[in-house]
């Protein structure tokens, strides 16, 4: 894109009161949560992703720049199209398996699920119901991304398999429920910090913490869970226990706690 144009678009997404953090998790932890869950993925699928890690990384920024505003978020009173926008790339990305596309354009695909998935897992991208939020939205990812290191990665095994598309209806209402059960204790904390930045002031005992990291183990488990279903929608095996069965444990991927 010619620079002017970058100016241009930059400058128009500020007039309306947009930049892109607030469009999903940081552009650093939208790659970060695809690759965590692609360790995840059916085995022949996590080699290829393995494989295509550059074009996975670049699925996942993508809808930056590419989706509508309404795509990455669902709130109560009907406004946001996340949960349409998600269903529309897993069918997109099960079609392209069907039709033998390159696994350099799947992996792009499996990104952009990972996106959304993490979109829905993210509990401001399910409300808007504070109006105050606008006031932390941006401080509390690039909080996320502060904090990360110190989250333990786990898979939810507990979430049942996706067999069906009324499945992936089933994972999208789960999701919107839990973001929407957790969407009010993040603003309750930055009440108690007067609304300053929760970087280097939440501590990892704190509400915050904890909602942004059950969050993030909850994206890397849900697009797991997505690209397992739409592995075996387009005819692929996977011949493991976890995730083709619910089970009442959780799958430790970084045990976290990074200074
Ligand atoms: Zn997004």
């Amino acid at each position: 894109m010619p620079r002017a144009r970058i100016l241009l678009s930059a400058m128009l997404l500020s007039l309306l009161g947009l930049s892109d953090a607030t469009l999903a998790w940081t552009p650093e932890l939208q790659e970060r949560i695809a690759a965590d869950a692609a360790r995840l993925a059916p085995p022949d699928l996590a080699r290829q992703l393995a494989r295509h890690a550059r074009e996975l990384a670049a699925g996942a920024r993508e809808p930056f720049t590419d989706a509508a505003p309404g795509d990455h978020y669902a709130d109560p009173d009907g406004s946001g199209n996340l949960a349409e926008a998600l269903r529309l790339e897993v069918d997109a990305a099960i079609e392209a398996l069907r039709s033998r596309r390159t696994f350099a354009e799947i992996a792009r695909r499996l990104g952009r699920v990972s996106h959304f998935a993490a979109d829905l897992a993210l509990p401001l991208h399910t409300s808007a119901d504070d109006r105050a939020e606008s006031r932390y939205y941006d401080d509390y990812l690039a909080y996320a991304e502060w904090a990360r290191p110190r989250f333990a990665v786990v898979a939810y095994e507990h979430r049942p398999p996706l067999v069906g598309s009324g499945d992936v209806d089933r994972l999208v209402a789960e999701g919107l429920a839990r973001g929407r059960a957790a969407y009010p204790g993040i603003g309750a904390e930055y009440r108690r910090i007067d609304f300053r930045s929760g970087i280097g002031r939440f501590d990892d005992r704190s509400t915050a913490f904890g909602v942004a990291s059950l969050a993030y183990s909850g994206a890397v488990t849900d697009t797991a869970r997505l690209q397992r279903y739409i592995w075996l929608a387009a005819g692929g095996a996977d011949p493991r226990q976890a995730f083709s069965r619910a089970r009442d444990r959780i799958l430790v991927l970084d045990q976290g706690g990074a200074p």
